[in-house]
């Protein structure tokens, strides 16, 4: 008997080539984005792998042991990579909080992807769209609509929210460089874990007083050092939006805390952040930490980035008001323009 249904195991197949294309090129579907677009928004157990892997990976620790070396390096690589994701991913590329060169956006793009979480387009786009809706019905991560686990972890595993959005992201999606890490985000992920372990064999072989070897480098700083980072920087989709004090009386549920700050540098500001998207500075005052921007803040005084945008004064008079409302804040926007991106307005949302 003939039929046209290929059989379980060649569907299987099929599958598994697909999705082996898709973890080399993300803008690639047999049947085109659109079709993911339009694919139930719901956890996918395949996207799921990436992230039990890494967390299962910890354990590797058990036979690679432990050192002050590998532990201090994990560290230092969770710091430099929360930097890359605070201050790149997000308020550079998701805000335009300040300009820099075309180099140094791309080099913080690639720290960036070391993180695991996927290219500066994506997640930038991904963030505007967040901030145009956010904690409304269609915000792709919002623990009102979709609970807590949803909005910290699974929507990213939903094939809906795979392709990236470059309509959202025209002022960056024109530079091939960037677009090309964005497809590939696999790429740096593997490079950056087989430099840890080459670090590691040479420092073994060459200055062995520090007791590591590549096995334990790759190990501390490909998963020890990542799956905190991942979470760090997933509480603020989650975490900040349930947890801490309101400033600000926004339309979401936004909120501050100084312990969300200092696990991601200055990140946990979220509700001067929802209230006023567009300064490089969460903290909006010298007690409400914020590593990242004292960091931009000396990349600017050595030339490497600038037109770092400040909180509006009209902002601070709102703080001591406890707040007024959005409004104010998109008025504030607007006496900025001078500063403005051509499409920031339309494209961060306000
Ligand atoms: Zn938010
Ligand atoms: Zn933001």
């Amino acid at each position: 008997m003939t039929t046209d249904t290929p059989s379980l195991p060649s569907r299987m197949w099929r599958g598994f080539v697909i999705m082996l294309r898709q973890w080399w090129d993300t803008d690639y579907h047999p049947a085109g984005m659109d079709s993911l677009r339009q694919s139930p928004d719901e956890i996918d157990l395949k996207r799921c792998a990436p992230f039990i892997f890494l967390h299962l990976g910890c354990l590797f620790v058990i036979w690679v042991g432990f050192s002050w070396f590998a532990l201090a390096a994990a560290v230092a690589l969770y710091v430099v990579r929360m930097f890359a994701i605070t201050a790149f991913y997000h308020r550079y590329f998701s805000h335009r909080a300040y300009k820099t060169s075309r180099f140094m956006q791309f080099l913080f793009a690639v720290i960036g992807n070391t993180a695991m979480q996927r290219g500066a387009l994506w997640w930038a786009a991904h963030h505007r769209h967040h901030h145009q809706h956010s904690d409304e019905e269609v915000d792709v991560h919002s623990p009102i609509q979709r609970g807590f686990l949803w909005s910290h972890i699974g929507w990213i595993t939903s094939p809906r929210n795979f392709p990236t959005e470059y309509s959202r992201i025209k002022d960056f999606a024109k530079h091939p460089e960037l677009v090309f890490l964005n497809r590939h985000d696999m790429i740096i992920p593997l490079l950056y874990g087989a430099t840890l372990w080459l670090v590691g064999w040479l420092l073994q072989m060459y200055a062995p007083s520090l007791g590591t070897t590549g096995a334990q480098l790759f190990v501390w700083g490909f998963f020890v050092s990542t799956v905190p980072l991942m979470h760090g920087t997933f509480f603020i989709n989650s975490l900040a939006h349930v947890f801490g004090g309101r400033r600000f009386k926004t339309t979401d549920t936004s909120r501050n805390s100084l312990l969300l700050a200092v696990i991601t540098l200055g990140e946990g500001w979220h509700n001067n952040h929802h209230h006023y998207m567009h300064s490089a500075r969460q903290g909006f005052y010298w007690y409400e930490l914020d590593i990242s921007f004292y960091v931009i803040k000396m990349l600017s005084w050595v030339g490497l980035v600038w037109d770092v945008r400040p909180v509006p004064a009209k902002i601070y008079a709102e703080a001591r008001n406890q707040g007024i409302s959005k409004d104010s804040a998109a008025s504030a926007d607007a006496e900025e323009d001078d500063i403005s991106a051509p499409t920031a307005t339309a494209e961060l949302g306000s």
